[in-house]
């Protein structure tokens, strides 16, 4: 249970604050669930009792910048969606969290930072070269961000991407937490294929990227590839071999989706 809540009047205020026992709030949607909470407790990890307001103090705009688009990590995912200005697929990647109670309160730098396993935002970001700015200084990929460190992430960074990217997501039910999360992008110059629920974090394929990139792996080699590669836990949202088999599947079938030009709207 929060026990003290600190409303910091600046960005760097806020960022002297923060401490390994004080975390940041955005929507507080992650941090607020008891279900997160549990999880902590489960991992040995303590209770979070303190926090610092940042929601306030973050940018929720969407600005182009050159061929770059710059968005405030304080947007909520209902805007990002509501925005003409985001990529289709990142709309369609923030959607699929159902709940619209949800996605008016939890923000796109909360949900890069609460770095869960199951994100369907991640894999998206990943797939689309994302950067972070930690707090109005450093850029770093999305994929680097390390959620232990106690950087505050200001903007998210969308650089102009080559290829189409493709999203999908395996759910036992449209209530269900996924089984796996997927998001790929093959251009002529670079692939992505980026995976959650398999690992402790979303995960990068690179080793299939390359496979993907020289034409030595594609249908069924590429998705027998995928679920060698790969080392899921049986849970509720599936077994560790339907983990392995539906990641293999889903990836192949969203290579060849991406290679055809697919959900042309970047
Ligand atoms: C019922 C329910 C269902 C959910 N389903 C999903 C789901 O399907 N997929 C999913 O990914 N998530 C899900 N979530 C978790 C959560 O809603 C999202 O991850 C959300 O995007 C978190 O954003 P937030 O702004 O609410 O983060 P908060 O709860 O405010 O914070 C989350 C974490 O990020 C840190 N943080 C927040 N903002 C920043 C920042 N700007 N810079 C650095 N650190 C920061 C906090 O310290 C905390 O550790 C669900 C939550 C609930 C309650």
């Amino acid at each position: 249970m929060i026990k003290e809540v600190f409303k910091p009047a600046s960005i760097e205020e806020a960022v002297k604050l923060k401490s390994e026992s004080i975390f940041y709030l955005s929507g507080g949607t992650q941090i607020n669930w008891a279900q997160a909470q549990a999880d902590r407790k489960l991992n040995g990890k303590p209770a979070i009792e303190k926090v610092i307001l940042v929601q306030d103090l973050l940018s929720k705009e969407i600005k182009k910048q050159g061929s770059d688009l710059f968005i405030g990590a304080g947007i909520t995912l209902q805007e990002l969606i509501d925005s003409s200005q985001t990529p289709g697929v990142l709309k369609k990647a923030a959607g699929y969290i159902a709940s619209r109670n949800i996605r008016n309160m939890a923000t796109l730098g909360g949900n890069i930072a609460a770095n869960r396993p199951d994100s369907y935002i991640l894999p998206c970001l990943i797939a689309l070269n994302a950067e972070v700015i930690i707090a109005d200084k450093e850029k770093i990929s999305v994929e680097s961000y390390d959620s232990r460190k106690n950087y505050l992430i200001t903007q998210i960074i969308l650089p102009r991407v080559d290829g189409v990217c493709v999203i999908d997501v395996a759910l036992k039910s449209s209530g269900a937490y996924p089984s796996v999360t997927c998001a790929v992008r093959v251009s002529d110059k670079d692939v992505v294929v980026a995976l959650g629920c398999v690992s402790d974090h979303v995960i990068r394929l690179k080793e299939i990227e390359s496979g993907i990139m020289d034409g030595s792996l594609s249908g069924d080699t590429l998705a027998a590839a995928v679920a060698n590669k790969i080392h899921p836990k049986s849970d509720l949202s599936g077994s560790a071999a339907y983990k392995k088999y539906i990641s293999g599947s889903m990836i192949a079938h969203l290579v060849a989706l991406s290679q055809k030009g697919a959900e042309r709207k970047l």
